[in-house]
């Protein structure tokens, strides 16, 4: 029977990628090297099962998952990955799940060259920590609280496939093998979009990461900033798989409040709107407006106004 040590030896102590990293998995502390004048980017992120995620997901991809959506804190800083710690919860000790969960991991690890160089391992019910590091030079970080009145706001990618995945998942709405397999994936496997927040530098003003749905989420950038924000309804990216099953109502609302597709939202001065590269899958989909209220505008030019912005867990 593997033991703490032995279990940690065996799925989670990977040799080290990076020149960076002095020491790393097996000491009271990791040692790492943080490069001569960068700022050191840090966040947290927490997965709880029956809360972030249901029993039935693959230990693989809450592996990846668990990863992501820190490395996604990053992207939408503007930072570039280095380090992870993880923190996990099991109820027992299944080597199958673990093997699985450690393959998840370590391959989108292996991605973004980031080495786990640390982390914790405790009985309980399951539930998953990682704190991702990584690097931002002095005064480039994607901050919340830029967004600057008349910058134009974009989305990248398509939104609302995960909650869609949520939707089929628990409420039993019909839907085929490969329809499941197609919406799972972004619910499953978020790709943090970490070369879009590198590219971002010098040239967005403020950036968030989709995690709570786009309402909720930029409206802690329009807090932070203090102003407000015009959306343009028929330009939000609908996933093409939401009228499948549900109505355009409905898409809207998955869309804009459901959370988890962990793209990045962001505001860019009009003059560096023309920086942004064309071969990328980004939408303009509103403007930062003085007046500090979040209006949405329809293709008839109706103002509505949000009335749920997004998930909360208090
Ligand atoms: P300590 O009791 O000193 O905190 P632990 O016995 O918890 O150390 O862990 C031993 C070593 O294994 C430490 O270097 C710790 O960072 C690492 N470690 C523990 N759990 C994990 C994990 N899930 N993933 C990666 N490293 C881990
Ligand atoms: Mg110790």
């Amino acid at each position: 029977m593997l033991n703490e040590f032995t279990l940690i030896q065996r799925y989670f102590n990977h040799k080290p990628m990076r020149a960076d990293v002095n020491l790393s998995v097996g000491d009271d502390c990791a040692l790492l090297s943080v490069p001569a004048g960068q700022w050191l980017a840090v966040s947290i992120d927490t997965l709880t099962e029956g809360v972030h995620f249901l029993s039935s997901m693959p230990a693989r991809a809450l592996g990846h998952k668990a990863l992501a959506v820190s490395l996604s804190d990053l992207a939408a800083m503007g930072a570039k990955p280095a380090w992870a710690t993880l923190a996990i919860t099991l109820p027992e000790i299944d080597e199958t799940w673990l093997a699985e969960f450690s393959a998840g991991f370590f391959s989108l690890a292996k991605e973004y060259e980031v080495d786990l160089v640390g982390g914790n391992i405790s009985k309980g019910p399951r539930s998953v920590s990682v704190q991702a590091h990584g690097f931002v030079p002095p005064g480039q970080a994607l901050r919340r609280d830029a967004a600057k009145i008349g910058d134009l706001i974009y989305v990248s990618g398509y939104l609302g496939a995960s909650g869609a995945a949520v939707q089929v998942a628990t409420k039993s709405i019909a839907a085929s093998t490969s329809q499941i397999k197609m919406l799972n994936e972004n619910w499953y496997y978020p790709q943090p979009q970490i070369e879009l927040g590198l590219a971002l530098r010098n040239v967005a003003h403020a950036a968030i990461d989709l995690s709570d749905g786009l309402l909720g989420d930029l409206q802690h950038v329009l807090d932070a900033s203090q102003v407000g924000a015009e959306i343009w309804l028929d330009k939000i990216p609908l996933h093409p798989l939401l009228l499948d099953f549900f109505s355009l109502e409905q898409s809207f609302d998955l869309a804009l409040t459901a959370g988890e597709d962990y793209q990045l939202c962001f505001t860019v001065p009009e003059n560096k709107a023309n920086e942004l590269s064309a071969n990328r899958s980004l939408t303009c989909i509103g403007k930062i407006i003085k007046e500090t209220t979040m209006q949405m505008i329809d293709h008839e030019g109706r103002i509505h106004f949000p009335h749920q912005l997004g998930y909360q867990h208090f």
